[in-house]
């Protein structure tokens, strides 16, 4: 669903349907101490961006809302990690890089005759 800072978000929802006033993101929710969501973090979060780069089905988020700047900023600082490596993954965009082993490497470019 598209958030209200205009990217695609896949935990982000919202229905104002019928008199409906209903925002949330189900990612920070999910989080115990994932903090208190409002939809201006969205414009400060980096989800959508990972989930654009690497939409790998091992790998779960997490994210929870900090205070930056000395409280005067809030933004969503998320963590990942692999249940297929059973590792964190340090760079969530590329993945921890054990799915990418099996795959075929690329073909080198034939040369005409
Ligand atoms: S805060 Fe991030 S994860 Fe949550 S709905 Fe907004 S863009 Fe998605």
């Amino acid at each position: 669903m598209r958030t209200p800072a205009g990217s695609e978000c896949p935990y982000y929802f919202e229905d104002f349907h019928r008199g409906r006033e209903v925002q949330t993101c189900r990612l920070i929710e999910d989080n115990a101490s994932g903090g208190r969501w409002a939809p201006e973090l969205c414009a400060r979060c980096p989800v959508p961006r990972i989930t654009l780069a690497n939409a790998c089905p091992s790998m779960i988020l997490e994210a929870r809302v900090v205070s930056r700047l000395l409280g005067l900023r809030r933004g969503v600082e998320v963590s990942a990690y692999c249940t297929k490596s059973l590792q964190t993954v340090a760079e969530p965009e590329i993945g921890c890089g054990q799915c990418h082993e099996g795959f075929p490497a690329p073909l080198a470019p034939q040369e005409e005759p």
